[in-house]
């Protein structure tokens, strides 16, 4: 079994504020990518005990936000930005078997939500795909989906946990932390996350090999809807050349393939 775990940062239990911890140069960031790792390092450890052989973990936080210098021995770790070319990292992804995400938070505009946002927390009020509302767990779900990997493992926040279980009914999940607010949670403490992502994402692994989720697949063709908070974050988006303009605040995408479309 070769797992692909993609990470961010504000599901991460001890991290419950923007503005003090998420961005390089906030005093609390060193601290937090430190908390994360310890969060991934914890989820190699349970994937270990289930034998599997290949662990590589893509650091999806915007700037990046991996302790490299603390990363279990065991992993490997896609980072850089931009993150490659799409068509030579999809490659890689397809030599995984499953994918899990760890550190995540829930969609914008979920009420009381630590940390909740979609994207760019500045600028994005919502996406909608084919009328649905989402967020960075459907994104990267569908997107793996697409190269054949059925996303089997999520930790995060319980709000993060809830979204996850369900858009994929079977997802096994570790709550880390207690949604109280968009700014404020109740973090359980780094051992007891640590148990908890260590024995869920071996948990996963064996009830993938009892009875497999399958990859996130929804119907195309697939029309976008972005909705930004002002009125200038639409026109630059209204500019793509396929782009159509909805409203002041929001631009209506099209496309095929859901990879070209879902994190544009
Ligand atoms: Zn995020």
């Amino acid at each position: 079994m070769k797992v692909y775990i993609g990470t961010d940062l504000e599901g991460v239990a001890g991290v419950v504020t923007f503005y003090a911890q998420t961005s390089p140069g906030n005093p609390g960031y060193e601290a937090a990518k430190r908390l994360l790792t310890g969060e991934i390092n914890a989820a190699v450890e349970g994937l270990l005990t289930e034998g599997v052989e290949d662990i590589l973990v893509c650091d999806g936080h915007g700037p990046g936000a991996v302790h490299y210098e603390s990363l279990h021995p065991a992993a490997k770790l896609l980072h850089g930005r931009p993150l490659a070319p799409r068509a030579v990292r999809d490659a890689v992804v397809r030599e995984y078997d499953v994918c899990m995400m760890l550190g995540q938070h829930a969609l914008a505009g979920k009420p009381l939500a630590n940390m909740n946002h979609t994207q760019n927390s500045q600028a994005i009020d919502a996406y909608r795909l084919n009328g649905k509302l989402i967020g960075e767990i459907a994104q990267f779900a569908l997107y793996q989906g697409a190269l054949g990997l059925p996303l089997v493992f999520l930790s995060g926040d319980e709000e993060a946990c809830r979204e996850a279980e369900d858009l994929i009914p079977g997802i096994q999940t570790a709550a880390v932390k207690r949604s109280l607010g968009r700014n404020s949670a109740i973090s359980l403490s780094i051992s007891r996350s640590h148990e908890l992502i260590r024995t869920g994402a071996a948990e996963a692994i064996r009830r993938q090999r009892q009875a497999p989720l399958s990859p996130l697949v929804w119907p195309g063709p697939y029309v976008l809807e972005k909705r930004y908070f002002h009125t200038d974050s639409a026109d630059a988006a209204a500019d793509a050349p396929d782009a159509e303009r909805v409203d002041g605040q929001t631009v209506r995408l099209h496309g095929d393939d859901i990879r070209d479309l879902i994190y544009r």
